[in-house]
């Protein structure tokens, strides 16, 4: 589908804007059950429509996901799915919310479901595979997350085996005829609501089986292998994004195709800054004689120092909103805001002329200079006085 004539994701799911996660998740399993492939077999428009509806899930039950659409609508998910937009088998992370309503019925070997989206993907151990798809958890810099980097991993993955080319057979022997299908590579199965002409579970559909096992492989057809692996971490990424390098997870089976691999990132902590979005927040310490006189202090940004002017009489805990000042945005347009708390700091080691000096200036001090301790004052005196006069009338009465 092309992005201009993809319809608003609310609307696909019928759910306002302001829908809580609670009401989202329920519209679309409702949905689910309705368009549902394996209840509607052979129904193209139903299979669009659930295709539809799990990618507006898929988008509106990520908080992430959700403020990007919010923001920049379909353009703000460009990155998100792949080149040909979303495709269930692969994007579709939320499977878990389904599988109860579906029950045994939902991925099971030769449903309609599988077939229509998964591709075999589960499909029995003697046919051809699709390698699984791997998840590697890495852990970046904070500078790495907001301006990029270039990192080399090391995976342990399983690929084809060489000897046999992933035939799992030992070269130079044959295979025979599979028993249970007869050759023929299908067999009738009942799953859960229907009755279903199932690839064969023994043979995988080839109606051949390995009679004998390649020895390198004991006829998995795969080998673990030690693999590098470059990554390019894009500028602004967060913790939770995912890089998915397509064919770079399991090596497949039998002439199956390989998986994917997802990187998920985990942005470490950073000393100054901490990140919501593509805001970033930071206290800096303003000298108690700045914040009483006003001026100026730095601050620290992702491109140099900045300064912030500070008025006369600062209260501490203000907090300063520099536009911009942010994380650039991942899909390139804008940048968040720099969220900058003030904390007042009280001077330390003070040498005697100091003393003397804050000593003097105490000495010339009124309560008008300090009208959260006058009005603090007044306000334990009202209260005192509001107690005697209720123990007053009471011991009149
Ligand atoms: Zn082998
Ligand atoms: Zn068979």
């Amino acid at each position: 589908m092309e992005p201009g004539k993809k319809r608003d994701y609310y609307e696909v799911l019928g759910v306002a804007r302001t829908a809580t996660a609670d009401e989202i998740k329920k519209a679309y399993r409702r949905l689910a059950m309705q368009y549902h492939p394996d209840r509607n077999q052979g129904d193209k428009g139903a299979e669009q429509k659930f295709k539809e509806i799990s990618e507006a899930y898929e988008v509106l039950c990520d908080e992430n996901k959700r403020r990007q659409y919010d923001q920049y609508g379909h353009d703000g998910l460009r990155s998100t799915f792949g080149p040909g937009g979303f495709d269930f088998s692969r994007d579709f992370t939320h499977v878990s919310d389904l599988q109860d309503l579906f029950g045994s019925l939902f991925g099971e070997n030769g449903s309609v479901f599988d077939d229509l989206f998964g591709g075999g993907r589960r499909s029995s151990r003697n046919g051809p595979q699709q390698g699984a798809d791997l998840r590697f958890d890495l852990e970046i810099d904070f500078e790495e997350a907001i301006f990029g980097s270039q990192r080399e991993i090391t995976l342990p993955i399983t690929e084809q085996c060489a000897t046999c080319s992933g035939s799992g057979s030992e070269p130079g022997s044959s295979e025979g005829t599979c028993r249970q299908c007869g050759g023929r590579g299908a067999v009738v199965a009942s799953s859960g609501f229907f009755q279903v002409r199932q690839t064969c579970p023994a043979c995988g559909g080839r109606g051949k089986v390995i009679t004998k096992p390649c020895r390198d492989c004991r006829g998995t057809g795969r080998q673990k292998q030690k693999r590098r692996i470059a990554l390019r971490i894009p500028a602004g990424v967060e913790t939770g994004s995912r890089l998915r390098l397509a064919g770079r997870g399991e090596g497949g089976v039998r002439g199956g195709p390989a998986g994917d691999l997802y990187v998920i990132l985990h942005v470490k902590p950073h000393a100054l800054f901490q990140r919501e979005g593509n805001d970033l927040f930071c206290e800096i310490p303003v000298a108690f004689h700045i914040a009483a006189l006003g001026g100026e202090v730095e601050v620290p940004t992702l491109d140099g120092f900045a300064r912030l002017k500070i008025e006369a009489g600062v209260e501490n805990g203000r907090v300063f909103r520099l536009r911009g000042k942010g994380v650039p945005s991942v899909e390139g347009y804008g940048a968040g805001d720099l969220n900058v708390r003030i904390s007042i700091e009280v001077p330390a080691h003070l040498n005697s002329r100091q003393k003397k000096a804050l000593k003097e200036f105490s000495d010339l001090c009124a309560p008008e200079n300090y009208p959260q301790t006058a009005k603090l004052r007044v306000q334990g005196e009202g209260f005192l006085r509001a107690k005697e006069e209720l123990l007053q009338a009471k011991s009149k009465s």
